[in-house]
């Protein structure tokens, strides 16, 4: 007998079968990546209301709605172009939409994912320079400005919170740098937005490109570009980069309709606009705030368990956290014991901090005392590894963080 649709999805789709016939089926599934992030309930929830045209009033009101709450997130008065997309296919967008052939960018390499948006330049057909700095450091200002008047750039790029460091760019530097001269600042701020505080306009940031599934708590799958003034005559240009389904142009035209090009991701946009009524309703500088305190909170109880933090003082991130572990241990190892034991996901890494670090979110549905289970959970994984933990020791720091 063939299987029907239905079952099939209720036997792969949910979270209990990820379990098996481990012992440790039936525990809860804790999301603790630099993402994809937890979602809030409310927010699943309003992803399943049912699917409404995408050129009829509901999804245009949607739409509206979502970029008025969109552009203080920005710190912008642009337009705001959602696509559906992960945030690579952004990064891509915001190149392909930019660059003719033979032009010439500036990355500052500052981690993994300013590597990513170097390779994808040169995959476009780009010229890349980069502005090379140790990872957890930032970029030196000084080399940025010597390399911009030395050559004749058409973009920098730059990493807004750059995800396998837990460090955070001084974007409004950079954008000091950039503002008079002919190259456009684009900007990856898909760990950034919305955990991040983001001032596009102020800090003449040209391109800043996001995700849906980061601290804007969503699930993954909308992708969104704001562009400025500065930048649309160069978007304009006839002889890009080859561009269709990415094309701003085209984005643009149909957002003055408050509509896509193509078919939108109707039931995510749903979720995007009632996490973003969420973000108003908490206050913006309110949920900044609380970003930071629960990343500090993460740290201190980190510290006094003997985890160095790998970027340090105010280049730290409010939304990654990233941990060197202990001598003799390695970071693939805290990760498996963190799922098996507990079905904590955290992320290790894939570049040359592997084995080295353990990378925890603190975005989407996360509160303090999920942060005092994580610590226990770290503690119970690190002893048994081998590291001497002291009882306790992470959740009272974390504790007395918060009661300091
Ligand atoms: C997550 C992330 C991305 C995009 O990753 P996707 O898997 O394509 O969504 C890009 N840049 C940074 C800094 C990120 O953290």
């Amino acid at each position: 007998m063939p299987r029907r649709a239905g079952q099939v999805a209720k036997q792969q789709n949910t979270v209990d079968t990820v379990t098996g016939s481990d012992p440790s089926e039936g525990l809860e599934y804790r999301l603790r990546l630099p993402g994809p992030t937890a979602v809030p309930r409310h927010v699943a929830q309003a992803t399943a209301m049912p699917v409404v045209n995408h050129r009829g009033p509901e999804f245009r009101a949607l739409m509206t709605e979502a970029e008025a709450l969109l552009q203080p997130v920005f710190g912008t008065k642009n337009r705001i172009l959602f696509f559906a997309s992960s945030g690579t296919g952004m990064m891509e967008a915001s190149l392909a939409n930019t660059l003719q052939v033979g032009e010439r960018v500036l990355v500052l390499n500052s981690g993994q994912f300013a590597e990513r948006f170097a390779e994808i330049a040169k995959a476009l057909g780009a010229r890349v320079d980069t502005v090379e700095c140790p990872w957890g450091e930032s970029p030196d200002l000084a080399e940025i400005k010597t390399r911009l008047s030395g050559a004749d750039y058409r973009a920098v790029i730059a990493v807004h919170n750059e995800s396998s460091t837990g460090s955070v760019a001084e974007l409004a530097a950079v954008g000091a740098l950039v503002r008079d001269t002919p190259a456009l600042l684009i900007v990856d701020s898909v760990s950034g937005l919305g955990g991040v505080e983001m001032q596009q306009d102020a800090w003449g940031v040209d391109i800043v490109i996001s995700a849906s599934h980061k601290a804007l708590m969503c699930p993954p799958g909308i992708g969104l570009a704001s562009v400025s003034e500065k930048a649309w005559p160069i978007v304009m240009r006839e002889a890009s980069f080859p561009r269709f389904y990415w094309d701003f142009r085209k984005a643009v035209k149909n957002s003055e309709n408050f509509e896509t090009p193509f078919t939108p991701p109707v039931s995510l946009m749903n979720g995007l606009l009632t996490s973003l009524r969420s973000i108003h309703e908490e206050g913006l500088k309110n949920v900044l705030t609380r970003h930071r305190v629960l990343a500090d909170t993460l740290i201190a109880g980190g510290e006094a368990m003997g985890l160095k933090l790998f970027t340090h003082g105010r280049l730290r991130s409010n939304t990654v956290v990233v941990f060197e572990v202990p001598e003799g241990i390695s970071g693939g190892d805290v990760v498996r014991g963190l799922y098996d034991d507990y079905r904590t996901v955290v992320a290790g890494a894939r570049n040359r901090l592997s084995g080295r670090v353990v990378r925890i979110g603190v975005m989407g549905d996360v509160d303090h005392e999920t942060i005092l289970t994580d610590l226990a959970h770290l503690e119970a994984v690190l002893r048994k590894l081998g590291h001497n933990v002291p009882v306790g020791a992470g959740v009272a720091a974390a504790q007395g963080y918060r009661d300091a």
